[in-house]
């Protein structure tokens, strides 16, 4: 396979650029997330897009743009290229008149998006020797941490909130991982990780708090950009936790232009975040570049139930350089637009992506998405992972079956 283009690090508020690839980190000297820097001029005149895109199989044929050096060290388990579906059905329901497209990462191992970083952070941990990691999550990323630990052998602590949808939690473990549910949330499960760094010996995976999982994420806009022809949609939404995925997005673009891929046109950029946790969308409307803390963070929804995030400042530049926005959906709302998707057009769609299916249908209201917008909704996860409302009515097949009943 090819190699990584990567030449460094820098610091995302300061740009100090001395932070070496090929080094363990963590977060800046600003206490900030460092970006990986790739060769984008030479890689420009090596390899063509069409020849990457032509390679088979999923994120890993973006290997000149991720980090990792050896072949040895890629973590794989079968990745694919996720769908892209037409949802006009929904699109109608929703108020929106022009194009409707879901991405589907629940197709990814581990059913979540969560896999592209993890892929990418664990194969980055075996290949700088790292043996023992710790993070914590509100549910998917443990599950793929779990997974690509497990098949490199590495000793994998999680610490999540104890509400954290169960099948996450079970399914962690039987990949491999030590797991504990923790009475906070997953700032709280942070701290647990962060204290115990000197004792346990363990690294710090936290989402942006290490730089490569967001390099990971990052392929899912190389691969929709692809899939769409090289021509970015008008507008996408994303459910928004941490933001990794909105920030690796953006990168992701500003790439594909240094290398002739795309144009200049960005999609507007929409972060979508539950009314009982929106630290990101609060500070969109009150013109802030930095969050504070949200208290009492509740939503079902848990991989948005992130109450402050390291990473704030860059969510917020690119929603605003977007020209998109942050918004806060009601909790009953997203779980009726979840069985409105869900019923109308047979497709499943996690609570968290649900909610962007009505921060559409704001947009579409108060006008800043247009009729002829084509729109690009993130499916985060497989909304199985989640407890379902149990509407099933049940029969006695010791009584006769009153057929007329059924209707
Ligand atoms: C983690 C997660 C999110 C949020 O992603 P960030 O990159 O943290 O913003 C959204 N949806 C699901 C299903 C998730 O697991």
């Amino acid at each position: 396979m090819p190699k990584s283009y990567i030449t460094h690090l820098e610091c995302s508020l300061t740009g100090k650029r001395d932070y070496a690839a090929g080094a363990v980190h963590n977060l800046s000297e600003a206490g900030r997330p460092l970006l990986s820097r790739y060769n984008l001029e030479s890689l420009k005149s090596d390899v063509s897009k069409e020849e990457v895109w032509a390679r088979p199989g999923g994120f890993w044929k973006w290997r000149e743009l991720l980090p990792v050096q050896e072949d040895r060290n890629v973590l794989s388990l079968g990745e694919v290229e996720t769908p892209l579906t037409r949802l006009d059905k929904a699109a109608a329901i929703f108020g929106h008149k022009g194009e409707l497209i879901v991405k589907d990462e629940g197709h990814l191992p581990t059913a979540s998006f969560k896999a592209r970083g993890l892929s990418v952070a664990v194969s980055m941990a075996k290949e700088l020797g790292l043996t023992r990691l710790a993070m914590p999550t509100n549910g998917n990323a443990g599950a793929a941490l779990a997974a690509y630990a497990g098949r490199a052998d590495l000793e994998t602590f999680i610490f999540c909130p104890d509400d954290t949808p169960h099948i996450n939690v079970e399914e962690a473990a039987l990949l491999g991982a030590k797991i504990w549910r923790v009475n906070g949330y997953i700032d709280d499960c942070g701290h647990i990780v962060a204290d115990g760094i000197e004792k346990m010996g363990w690294f710090n995976l936290s989402t942006l708090k290490e730089p490569y999982r967001l390099e990971g994420k990052k392929t899912m806009a190389f691969e929709f950009a692809a899939q769409f022809g090289w021509e970015l949609p008008d507008v996408v939404f994303f459910p928004t936790g941490g933001g990794t995925a909105l920030i690796a997005m953006w990168k992701a673009f500003d790439e594909m232009e240094a290398l002739g891929w795309i144009g200049s046109k960005r999609p507007k950029m929409v972060a979508v975040q539950a009314a009982g946790c929106a630290p990101l969308a609060k500070a969109f409307e009150e013109g802030e570049r930095f969050a504070t803390r949200w208290e009492n963070a509740y939503t079902r929804a848990a991989g948005i139930r992130v109450p402050q995030a390291v990473g704030d400042f860059l969510v917020l530049d690119a929603l605003r350089a977007s020209g998109g926005k942050g918004i806060a959906i009601e909790e009953d709302e997203i779980f009726d637009a979840q069985a409105a998707v869900g019923s109308s057009e047979g497709y499943m769609v996690c609570p968290e992506a649900a909610a962007c299916f009505v921060a559409l249908q704001r947009g579409v209201n108060d006008g800043w998405v247009a009729p002829t917008d084509k729109v690009l909704i993130i499916n985060s996860g497989n909304g199985l992972k989640y407890d379902m409302p149990d509407s099933a009515g049940t029969l006695d097949v010791s009584q006769p079956i009153d057929f007329d009943g059924l209707l």
